[in-house]
C-alpha cells in the first residue's frame, strides 16, 4: 500500500464560504475543501489561480485553523500592493468562488501534543498564521503545555487576530503573549526581547519561527546566541 505522504497531492476544488477582516491589511478566508489526508498544525496549502487565457499563478498559504475542523480551513492573507495572488484575494475574491487548492503540505514545521513543550513561538507580521493554528490546537488538545508567543507587528491595527490572542493569553493558563509593536513604542526583535521571552517561558523544548526571510534569519541568530540547541529550532519563511 502506498503511504498517503508518498502519493501525489491532487488539486482540489475549494469553495470560499466566508471572508472577514483579521487586521487592517489581512483578511481571513474560510474555504470548504475535502482533503484526502489529515492536517497538522503549522502546515500550509498551495493555491492556484487560472486566468481566462490559461495563465496560472500559484502561491503557498499557511493554515490558520486547528486540525480537526468541520470540512473547512481558514487562511489569512495579507493584501500586498501589486501582489498577483494576494491582490486577487484582497480585491476580487467573493464568497461562493471556487479556486484550486492542494494540501495540507509540510512535515517539519508542525506541532502536535506528542511533541510537548515548552513551546516558544516567534512570528513576524503574517508569520503568526501557522503559530495561531498551533495555539488553537494546543488549547483544544494539550492546554497543559507551556507556550509563549512573541509576536512582532508594525502597530496594533496590523496585529492579526489580536483580540483572540489577548483573550487566549488572559484565559488560558500556561499561555503567555508578548506583543511587540515596532511602530508603536516597540522595537525590532533584539537580544533583550529574546532574553525576556526565555526568562518568562523557561528553556523551550521547541522554537517555531515564522515570517519574512530577514525576520526569521535574525531571530534564529538571536536564539542561537542565547544558547538554544539548533535542533530545537524550526523555521518557516514566507519570502518578501
Ligand atoms: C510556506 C508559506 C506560507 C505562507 N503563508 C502565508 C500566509 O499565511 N499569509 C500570507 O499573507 N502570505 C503567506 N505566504 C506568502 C505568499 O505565498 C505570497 O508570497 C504572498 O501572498 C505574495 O504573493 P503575491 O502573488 O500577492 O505577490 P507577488 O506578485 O509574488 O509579489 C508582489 C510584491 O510583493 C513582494 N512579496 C512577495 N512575497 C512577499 C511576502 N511574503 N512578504 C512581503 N512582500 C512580498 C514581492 O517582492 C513583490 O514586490 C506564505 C509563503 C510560504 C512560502
Amino acid at each position: 500500500m502506498i503511504e498517503p505522504a508518498a502519493r501525489a497531492l491532487p488539486w482540489l476544488d475549494a469553495t470560499l464560504v466566508g471572508i472577514v477582516p483579521a487586521s487592517a491589511r489581512v483578511k481571513s478566508y474560510r474555504f470548504r475543501v475535502a482533503f484526502d489526508r489529515p492536517m497538522r498544525a503549522g502546515q500550509h496549502v498551495d493555491v492556484r489561480l487560472t486566468a481566462p487565457d490559461g495563465y496560472q499563478a500559484q502561491r503557498s498559504y499557511s493554515i490558520a485553523s486547528a486540525p480537526g475542523h468541520d470540512g473547512t480551513i481558514e487562511l489569512m492573507i495579507e493584501g500586498l500592493a501589486g501582489g498577483e495572488v494576494s491582490g486577487f484575494f484582497a480585491t476580487t475574491a467573493e464568497v461562493g468562488d471556487t479556486i484550486e487548492m492542494r494540501g495540507p503540505i509540510g512535515g517539519a514545521f508542525v506541532w502536535g501534543p506528542e511533541d510537548g513543550g515548552p513551546l516558544l513561538l516567534v512570528g513576524g507580521g503574517s508569520g503568526v498564521v501557522p503559530l495561531l493554528s498551533m495555539l488553537r490546537h494546543r488549547a483544544a488538545v494539550a492546554p497543559e503545555v507551556p507556550a509563549l508567543l512573541l509576536y512582532s507587528a508594525r502597530d496594533a491595527d496590523e496585529a492579526i487576530a489580536a483580540e483572540e490572542l489577548a483573550t487566549r493569553a488572559r484565559d488560558e493558563p500556561g499561555l503567555d503573549l508578548m506583543l511587540n509593536l515596532t511602530r508603536a513604542g516597540g522595537r525590532r526583535i533584539d537580544a533583550a526581547l529574546i532574553g525576556e521571552a526565555l526568562d518568562r517561558l523557561g528553556a523551550p523544548r521547541h522554537a517555531y519561527l515564522c515570517g519574512a526571510n530577514p525576520f526569521v534569519g535574525t531571530v534564529s541568530d538571536l536564539l542561537l546566541e542565547a544558547g538554544l540547541d539548533p535542533a530545537t529550532i524550526r523555521t518557516e519563511r514566507f519570502g518578501g
